[in-house]
């Protein structure tokens, strides 16, 4: 029996999160690092889909039930088209039979990671460390030594296996030199939150919306709290972010989708940066990434943090077989660079990227054969579900699990 640590892992965010709370649920003891001085509350993924709400269930806790407590079911979504006001619906629960969540769940990521930090805050096996952040790490056949700048000065952990759920700018993906492939868009989003009542002006609204427009297409989603509207910007001006987070830009653009009287109340900005990339490898002898550390992508579709999460689930179910019966490491690691990089990215990166080409045609042709395309698609029940199995990544989970 070892001495080290079986399981460190870095980041809290909601991959990390899931992970320690797996692990450490079957008497795996975890360290879980986090550079930040407390869990970080910022505006990124809303969107839980099926598969991702069924892990969550089966991880016990209450977690699901906290989670469907405060969040909004969104139980069908539109694609909208501004110039002819038609509307395509699919209606998710033409899921049931297919899942126990036959709907997308609406709550703010920062409320999953704050839930299950509140777990495993009363489990003995996890240990959670804030302002504790992962800068380095040297490893050998037998184990990882983890370098951790804390507040209270360098510390080395030694630990069975490392894992990086630090997100997209990942330090042990930079420092193992494994290559983060892809493409970054010319154009920045930018995300606005306001408590505006949208569902009052646009007729029948869901809770998610993919509008198309022939100047600007953009998604209006409701999270548990606020709406949200994410806008592209153009890489014309992708420079002058003064001027796309100014309040006369943003009401502008607000303006053009509803022009209301007065101004919009805005809660939170946001303009980032669109990547669409993946790590070369998602493990390198004993450490290993999941999440964003392995792979973005744009958020149309909303699958980057559920990516990250099946990501999460699938590894921390492999290192429960390796330190609970003795399973060996390499085979499973292998295993789990198939079914997750080999198969399920390339299915979130090719749905991904042809969402943003489908949402941003802005020639009329294109758009009335693409809103006629999705309306036909909606009105057939059969069509419609297999539509939904795709984007609801009932799929891409089923796929990933069957693979060898
Ligand atoms: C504006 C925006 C909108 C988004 N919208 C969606 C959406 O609608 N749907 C969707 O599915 N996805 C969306 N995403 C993506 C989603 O937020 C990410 O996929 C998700 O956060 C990834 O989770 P993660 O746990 O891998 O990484 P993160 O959430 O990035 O968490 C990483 C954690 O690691 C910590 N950390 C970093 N380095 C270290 C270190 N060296 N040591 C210790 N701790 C460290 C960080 O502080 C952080 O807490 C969006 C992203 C952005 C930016």
């Amino acid at each position: 029996m070892s001495s080290n640590v079986p399981v460190v892992i870095a980041g809290s965010g909601p991959v990390g999160s899931l992970m320690a709370l797996y692990l450490a649920q079957r008497d795996i003891a975890v360290v879980l690092l986090e550079k930040e001085p407390e869990l970080p509350v910022d505006l990124r993924a809303s969107t839980f889909h099926p598969p991702s709400l069924e892990m969550i269930a089966d991880l016990g806790f209450g977690v699901i039930e906290e989670m469907l407590e405060k969040g909004l079911k969104a139980d069908r979504y539109q694609y909208r088209d501004r110039r002819s006001n038609a509307v395509a619906s699919f209606d998710m629960s033409l899921l049931e039979g297919e899942t126990r969540f036959p709907f997308r769940l609406q709550l703010e990521q920062y409320e999953f990671t704050r839930i299950v930090n509140d777990k495993l805050a009363a489990l003995p096996h996890a240990d959670v460390r804030f302002a504790h952040a992962v800068t380095g790490f040297t490893q050998t056949d037998d184990y990882v030594d983890v370098e951790v700048a804390t507040p209270s000065g360098e510390q080395v952990i030694r630990a069975d296996f490392l894992v990086s759920a630090e997100g997209a700018r990942s330090c042990i993906r930079k420092l193992a030199n494994i290559d983060y492939m892809g493409f970054t868009y010319d154009e920045k989003f930018l995300v606005i939150s306001t408590d505006f009542p949208f569902e009052e002006v646009f007729d029948d609204l869901s809770w998610v919306n993919y509008v198309s427009d022939p100047e600007e297409w953009c998604v209006i989603l409701r999270t548990e709290k606020i709406w949200r509207v994410l806008f592209p910007t153009t890489p014309e001006t992708a420079a002058d972010e003064q001027r796309l987070l100014s309040d006369e830009f943003i009401q502008e653009r607000l303006h053009h989708l509803w022009d209301k009287e007065g101004d919009y109340p805005i809660g939170h900005r946001t303009l980032y940066n669109v990547n669409q990339r993946v790590a070369e490898t998602y493990y390198q002898g004993r450490v290993l990434l999941a999440g964003d550390a392995c792979h973005i992508n744009n958020p149309l579709g909303g699958m980057g943090m559920n990516g990250g999460l099946h990501d999460g689930n699938n590894l921390a179910a492999k290192l429960a077989r390796i330190i609970n019966d003795g399973e060996a490491h390499t085979p499973l690691f292998e295993h789990y660079n198939r079914q997750r990089r080999d198969l399920a990215v390339r299915f979130v990166q090719e749905h991904t990227i042809a969402n943003k080409k489908l949402m941003e045609a802005s020639d009329e042709e294109t758009q009335v054969a693409r809103q006629k395309m999705l309306m036909e698609t909606a009105a057939d029940a059969g069509k419609a579900r297999a539509f939904l199995l795709e984007r609801a990544m009932i799929n891409c989970v089923r796929d990933s699990e069957a693979l060898a």
